[in-house]
């Protein structure tokens, strides 16, 4: 243990500058020629591959394997891209355990499916590092749409509608573009600039702009942009967070997971993002483990994790929780907060509630213990920060149907702002393709 983890508080420089560079180096190294040769052989190339079904956005996986073990690395490119242009994003962060992987007809046989992943992300970095684009620019049809968000679901549905010809705007409430895969995603997973890099991959088909540092709601309305636009899709995410709701919530020390995840992702120099010496981060989904882990990676010598339910209710998967345990976080479940300890206007430490279902409700037992520490990390959850600016919600999120329409005429929306389907960046991506071809449908028929 370096000297800097004893340092008390919140305090920047915990580790040696090696540390930081291992620490934050990319978490699957990518395969080589022979390493992916090999793994290809490994596919049976089943009929009907379960793989594929498993996939949201339904990459002909077999396809594509095949095409790598024939040494067709651009073909392989070209189908996994034909259902999903940010492929190589998703190479990196889908959990795969829990999607393609899991169906893998060698992961119930052996319990070692192929590595879809792997292969995917060998495939897609050698098109995009070599700028090899596979889709043109549809005939241009006159026609304008907005997209609010250029996340993974307005990048995907800008994409899709540019190669049906049309010229698309796109909004965004930040300076960069890219959502979660440029602010979100832990760092380990998407190194090197490659969120940016992907912006300008998708972007590169021609037809698309983006404007930065927009936000609807304050910049421009709904109202507008249907009088302005011939269509519009709503990909903003969730940008709200959830509250904690216990007594010293406002405390210096106590933080939301995703600002913290931001800043680390927008870091020039991570040695100089101060974290806590014992930090504690409350939930149990991906934002939590991501916060917990990279907390413990700048340094913090105890990371606890606390979860309101059991090991099999959190949101994270099997694998995001062994990287947890084997980077030395304490995952605690039956545990809620119920009081941040402040001294001096600073956290001091947090005092958690232990829980348990009772008559099918979660409730707390009247029995509590107290975790010391300087830093408290809300991630029970992101909200949507607007009110829909008119269109109906539902569940808190914006309804659409199965084609992605929402109750507004000529508005569409899909990812995580938008009902149905999980928060995950793979199945934005193929919400924002559906809408776009939703929107193609409706602009081309015939009046
Ligand atoms: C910390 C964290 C880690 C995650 N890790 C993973 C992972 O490993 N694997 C995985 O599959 N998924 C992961 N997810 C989930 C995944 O990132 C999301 O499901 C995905 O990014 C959703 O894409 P989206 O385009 O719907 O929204 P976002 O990616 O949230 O993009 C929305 C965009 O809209 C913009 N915006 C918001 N409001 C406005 C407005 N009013 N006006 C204009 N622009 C606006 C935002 O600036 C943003 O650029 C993670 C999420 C978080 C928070
Ligand atoms: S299920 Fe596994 S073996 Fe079958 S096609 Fe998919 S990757 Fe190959």
């Amino acid at each position: 243990m370096g000297e800097g983890m004893r340092k008390d508080g919140i305090a920047a420089g915990r580790l040696a500058p090696a540390d930081y560079a291992r620490n934050f180096s990319d978490l699957h190294p990518p395969l080589d020629r022979h390493e992916a040769f090999v793994e290809a052989d490994r596919c049976y190339f089943c009929f009907d591959a379960p793989c594929m079904t498993a996939c949201p956005t339904s990459i002909d996986i077999p396809m594509f394997i095949r095409e790598i073990s024939t040494g067709n690395p651009l073909g392989a490119a070209e189908t996994i891209f034909e259902q999903n242009i940010l492929g190589g994003m998703c190479a990196r962060v889908c959990p795969t355990e829990q999607l393609c992987e899991e169906a893998c007809v060698r992961m119930e046989a052996e319990g070692k499916p192929v590595k879809i992943g792997q292969l995917q992300r060998y495939a897609t970095d050698i098109a995009m590092d070599g700028g090899a684009q596979f889709f043109a620019r549809g005939v241009e049809t006159g026609k304008r749409i907005a997209v609010v968000g250029a996340g993974p679901a307005g990048l995907s549905a800008a994409h899709r509608l540019s190669m049906h010809g049309h010229d698309v705007v796109m909004f965004d409430a930040r300076p960069k573009a890219g959502g979660l895969n440029e602010y979100g995603i832990a760092s380990y997973k998407t190194p090197g600039g490659f969120a940016q890099a992907e912006v300008d991959y998708v972007t590169g088909i021609g037809g698309i702009s983006i404007v930065n540092d927009k936000t609807l709601g304050q910049d421009f309305s709904l109202t507008e942009l249907r009088d302005q636009y011939d269509a519009v899709f709503l990909g903003m995410g969730l940008g709200g967070v959830n509250a904690l709701r216990a007594e010293g919530e406002t405390a210096e020390g106590v933080v939301n997971a995703v600002d913290f995840i931001a800043e680390l992702r927008q870091a020039s120099d991570v040695s100089a993002l101060p974290v806590g010496r014992r930090v504690v981060v409350i939930g149990g989904g991906m934002t939590a483990i991501d916060a917990a882990v990279q907390s413990k990676l700048l340094g913090a010598e105890q990371v606890t994790m606390a979860y309101r339910r059991g090991k099999e209710s959190m949101n994270a998967s099997e694998f995001e929780q062994d990287l947890a345990a084997s980077k030395g976080v304490s995952i605690r479940h039956w545990m809620a907060p119920k009081r941040v300890v402040v001294q001096y206007g600073k956290v001091a430490g947090i005092e958690l509630e232990y829980t348990a279902m009772v008559d099918g409700r979660l409730v707390g037992i009247g029995e509590t213990v107290l975790v010391e520490c300087d830093q408290v990390m809300k991630a029970i959850g992101q909200v949507l920060a607007s009110d829909g600016d008119g269109v109906v919600l539902a569940g808190g999120k914006i309804e659409v149907d199965a084609e992605g329409r929402t109750s507004v005429d000529g508005v569409w929306a899909g990812g995580d702002c938008a009902t149905g389907g999980d928060d995950l960046t793979v199945t934005a991506v193929a919400e924002g393709r559906d809408a776009a071809e939703s929107i193609n449908r409706w602009l081309t028929a015939a009046p």
